[in-house]
């Protein structure tokens, strides 16, 4: 968190980066998904349909499904060979042009992920715990913004939703990665709407979304709202949807804690942090929903 969003001006706009149509492998058509999200409250959605051969390449156009008040940012979810333990690579790419071109022959995914970037594209390693990515595949990405830490349909699928495992490793290295909560809904399923993103934002045009999320101006959330995150002296004070439990957590098994059953405010001690340590917030309601900031750094 680099760019506290909760200290810019702007509003909160809700979005899933995250989705599949019968474009790839998807149920419904890119219409009917993007009905859905609106429907459901969302201000935007990237659709990623998965950019393969047996597909035809697609980056899915969905501006004509773009209304006043719901707008759709264009990308994909690429793949190519492999992982360190031979699995293929799922990397998002949110913010594609439209005559994106194919993997050429040969082409690394490292050197994928890195014409994603320049291209415009916010990059993510997706559903890790899934396909078991470690700490060496994600740094041989180098591209790459964040890290899905949680991923909903992997949840539910899987039972290998999350990815703060990973993700707290690389921080506790000393990487610099943002986190993401997303659904990867295929709607074949009841797989939607489980994880999301809030990002902070002057207006809904999609080019302000994308260099909001690449600043790391947004929290994920499985459901809970955080109003503000601040610094006091040296207390970190979150402002929450009511709350069971809001921690702030650091390198390895530093962690903070305050636990009151409905708690709107929590005011956490940032000294167990360390001098310019990486620590986050996390707020999980009566449910054991979650959402979570992306990583701070205490001041030196
Ligand atoms: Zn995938
Ligand atoms: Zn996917």
């Amino acid at each position: 968190m680099k760019h506290n969003p909760f200290s810019q001006s702007g509003q909160f706009f809700k979005g899933n980066l995250h989705t599949h149509s019968n474009v790839s492998d998807g149920k419904l058509s890119p219409e009917e998904v993007c009905r859905r999200y609106q429907e459901n409250g969302y201000d935007f959605i990237c659709l990623s349909d998965h950019f393969l051969p047996v597909y035809d390449f697609p980056v899915s156009d969905t501006r004509a499904f773009r209304t006043s008040n719901f707008t759709t940012i264009l990308g994909a979810e690429v793949h190519l060979p492999s992982t360190l333990i031979g699995e293929k690579w799922h990397i998002l790419a949110n913010g594609l042009p439209l005559d994106f071109e194919p993997p050429k022959q040969n082409e690394r995914a490292p050197d994928l992920a890195r014409r994603c970037a320049d291209a415009g594209a916010f990059v993510t390693i997706v559903h890790p715990e899934w396909y078991a990515i470690g700490v060496e595949d994600v740094l041989s990405i180098e591209s790459a913004h964040a890290i899905e830490v949680y991923n909903h349909t992997s949840a539910l699928r899987a039972a290998r939703g999350n990815g703060w495992g990973l993700l707290d490793q690389l921080l506790s290295r000393g990487h610099h990665l943002n986190a993401l909560a997303t659904d990867d809904a295929h709607f074949q399923i009841d797989d939607a709407f489980g994880g999301w993103v809030m990002v902070k934002s002057q207006d809904r045009d999609p080019d302000a979304l994308l260099a909001a999320l690449k600043s790391g101006s947004y929290y994920s959330t499985q459901g809970p709202e955080i109003h503000d995150i601040r610094f006091e002296a040296d207390e970190v004070i979150v402002d929450c949807s009511p709350a069971y439990g809001v921690y702030l957590l650091g390198k390895g098994s530093r962690a903070v804690q305050s636990e009151v059953r409905g708690q709107t405010t929590a005011r956490l001690d940032a000294s167990r942090m360390g001098k310019g340590g990486v620590m986050r917030v996390t707020v999980v309601d009566d449910k054991g929903r979650a959402a979570w900031s992306n990583p701070m750094w205490r001041p030196e």
